[in-house]
């Protein structure tokens, strides 16, 4: 199925330059949905993985069907003061400034296979740090999956040694 073809593109937004990528169109779309859930869960086949981490919030909606259907359990990675248990923190840098997320601390155990499931790759800050809390629980980052990647942004430099794959690409 061509996944793309239902991903809608919206100029400008969050601000001036930036050509977003709207999953709704593909989320609401049954077959489309479908597809990719079946796709990035086949990725993971023969993995292990114990649990999925999903970064916030998109992360959480392509996460969790995933987890589902390779027996996996779900962990959320959020944005600071949203978990109420104890939290591991990780701030990184942005062009402007720093950007933090947290993860409950007992959320992983030693030793547990994971895999990270975002929607999107573009620097690669976001699953970084999401790898960092991981391996800070002592979780092995089994495999990284995307819907999409934007290549011309190179965010895959910053995954280096992770078996990083994803469904659809922009050039
Ligand atoms: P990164 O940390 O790799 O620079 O940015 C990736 C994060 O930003 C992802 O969690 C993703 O949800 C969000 N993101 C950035 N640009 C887009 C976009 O064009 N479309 C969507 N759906 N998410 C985006």
């Amino acid at each position: 199925m061509d996944l793309k073809s239902t991903i809608r593109e919206i100029q400008d937004f969050p601000k001036a330059g930036i050509n977003f990528k709207d999953i709704t169109t593909l989320l609401k779309d049954p077959l489309a949905l479908k597809a990719t859930i079946d796709a990035i869960s086949e990725n993971l086949k023969d993995k292990g993985v114990e649990i999925i981490a999903g970064p916030e919030s998109r992360g959480f909606i392509v996460g969790v069907p995933v987890a589902c259907q390779v027996g996996a359990g779900f962990v959320p990675v959020r944005k600071p003061g949203k978990l109420p248990a104890k939290v591991e923190r990780y701030e990184y840098e942005l062009e402007y400034g720093t950007d933090a997320l947290e993860i409950h601390r007992d959320a992983i155990k030693p030793g547990q296979k994971v895999a990270i499931v975002d929607d999107l790759l573009a620097t690669g800050g976001t699953v970084l740090a999401t790898a960092r809390l991981i391996e800070s629980l002592g979780g092995i980052v089994v495999s990284v999956q995307f819907l999409m990647e934007l290549k011309f942004l190179n965010g895959r430099d910053r995954l280096q040694g992770y078996d990083v794959q994803s469904l659809i690409t922009y050039d």
